[in-house]
């Protein structure tokens, strides 16, 4: 059983009553063959990973994972830097020699 890596992509489809639905669409990198599920879970795309086992044109039962998702709309994870310590307004009290 071979690794497959697939893309991942978030986006939106109608359901079949016509609603707009947050849903995953992965497709493998090996054969190019896509899958949709409704939702944006884990289980949706475990379920899409199903499908594409299920499915697969060429018949092969693979393992599927996810690859090096492009997220156009997903939520995006960034880790900031910490704040530089940078002397803010203590310094500026410089009052002490004022001429009088
Ligand atoms: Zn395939």
């Amino acid at each position: 059983m071979a690794k497959v890596e697939c893309e991942v992509h978030y986006c939106v489809l109608e359901n079949d009553k016509g609603y707009d639905q947050d849903s995953v669409q992965v497709t493998c990198t090996r054969c190019n063959h896509e899958v949709e599920s409704y939702g944006q879970s884990e289980r949706s795309v475990r379920r899409c990973f199903f499908l594409l086992k299920e499915e697969c044109p060429r018949g092969e039962r693979n393992y599927y994972t996810a690859g090096e998702a492009e997220e156009d709309s997903g939520p995006e994870v960034r880790i900031l830097p910490p704040p530089k310590d940078e002397p803010q307004w203590k310094d500026i009290d410089n009052s002490e020699e004022a001429p009088f």
